[in-house]
């Protein structure tokens, strides 16, 4: 069980898993009458370095997180698809699985409709109906990824209806597309290739030019990840997204590469006259990421933790002054981890996902993790008033499918 205090989330085994399952069970026969033949999970995630490069040809470096979508679900012999989500009461969905799906209400199933309309476009259609309940204990608004996990836990539902596995990578990108037509957000792969990929004691590398997701063994596995909510999402979010990606993409052209994969610093340095101070700055923290996500790769898999920290703490620096996408409240949440230090349990921090508020990685001391999360709440709430929610995780599995018969 979560021993919750206040905000602060601190998990000691797996219980909270088993827990999330026994609801969705007991929904579904209370909402359906009978006990559910399958129990599917698909995890969140938090990306522990490789920040604003995925659409830059770089890597990313997630892992899967003790939060999970789980459906508890059984096939009912009709052509439709009843859904019902403990997030949404009174806010049944019916979907046909012989039609071709189309947007509508509620919102929730356009996850749903995505999905099913990727199995349709490998003609593995009309599918058997099925009755599910959705249940989740994801943070919402955190940055974790709530949606690839519910595209991904239903796509491996399909899976069990069908009796058939289909490649990963296939159905990683048939996620992606899922949210991409019928969310209309303009993702990349991370989400849906960690919430696939993921394996317990690994991170994920993700080359997002070649698509290619590598789970990497943490070699040292006395590690636990802290993720600290910040409560603070700025306006300017979404305006200063496309700027950046703008600036990164004005930057390649005066580089005259193809990919920032074939760009050095010794490139930037050459070009440095053609090219505006900022857009110099920007093209800095694409080159120096991809370098620092791959040697925290390395390092993971040599259990040089010391080195990862180094690395974490570098590219929150670039983050912060050459890519401009940090805060106030995400650095006061970052410093104050760095602050306790390695003598305190902290091995290294970040801020984590598009920035201008949002969440922080931390990788501590999993024996040190409870004082670290207490200490690191104390900074923050002193310094800004507002009380963060932060809660510690292992690297868990990807999505997995039980036969409950
Ligand atoms: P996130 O960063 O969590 O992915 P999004 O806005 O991309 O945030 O996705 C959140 C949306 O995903 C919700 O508004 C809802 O439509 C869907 N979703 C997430 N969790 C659930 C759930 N447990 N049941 C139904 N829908 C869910
Ligand atoms: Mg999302």
């Amino acid at each position: 069980m979560d021993d919750q205090r206040g905000n602060l989330m601190i998990e000691h085994n797996d219980d909270a898993f088993q827990q999330l399952q026994s609801v969705a069970k007991e929904k579904f026969v209370e909402e359906f009458g009978i006990d559910p033949f399958w129990m599917v999970s698909a995890p969140s995630r938090v990306n522990l370095i490789g920040e604003h490069i995925d659409y830059c040809d770089g890597f990313v470096l997630p892992l899967a997180i003790n939060r999970h979508i789980v459906i508890a679900a059984a096939p009912n012999g009709t052509s439709q698809a009843n859904m019902v989500s403990t997030l949404f009461p009174g806010e049944p969905a019916v979907v046909m699985v012989d039609e071709d799906p189309v947007m509508g209400e509620p919102r929730w199933a356009n996850y749903i409709r995505g999905v099913l309309d990727g199995f349709r476009l490998k003609d593995l259609w009309p599918l058997p109906g099925f009755d599910a309940v959705v249940h989740s204990n994801i943070p919402l608004g955190a940055g974790l990824s709530s949606s690839a996990a519910i595209e991904v836990a239903l796509a491996t539902l399909v899976e069990g209806l069908l009796g058939i596995e289909i490649n990963p990578k296939n159905k990683a990108l048939l996620c992606q597309r899922a949210e991409q037509k019928f969310a209309g957000v303009p993702c990349g792969i991370m989400d849906q290739f960690v919430s696939v990929f993921a394996q317990p004691d690994h991170v994920v590398l993700i080359d997002c030019r070649s698509q290619q997701a590598q789970p990497i063994p943490l070699a040292d596995t006395s590690v636990a990840v802290i993720i600290a909510d910040t409560k603070i999402q700025h306006e300017l979010s979404d305006g200063s997204y496309a700027n950046r990606r703008k600036q990164t993409e004005i930057a390649l052209m005066i580089l005259g590469k193809d990919s920032w994969r074939e760009v050095s610093m010794a490139d930037l340095e050459e070009a440095k006259g053609e090219m505006s101070e900022v857009v110099f700055q920007r093209a800095r923290h694409v080159i120096t990421e991809i370098e620092r996500t791959q040697k925290a790769a390395m390092a993971i898999a040599r259990g040089k933790m010391d080195e990862v920290g180094g690395l974490m703490r570098a590219s929150h620096l670039s983050l912060r002054d050459d890519f401009e996408v940090s805060c106030r409240e995400l650095d006061i949440m970052v410093e104050g981890a760095w602050h306790i230090g390695e003598a305190g349990g902290v091995l290294g921090s970040r801020m984590t996902g598009a920035g201008f508020g949002g969440s922080t990685v931390t990788l501590a001391r999993a024996e040190q993790a409870e004082s670290v999360m207490e200490a690191m709440s104390r900074n923050y709430k002193q310094e800004t008033g507002i009380e963060p929610h932060i809660f510690s995780t292992k690297a868990v599995g990807g999505a997995e499918l039980s036969d409950l018969l």
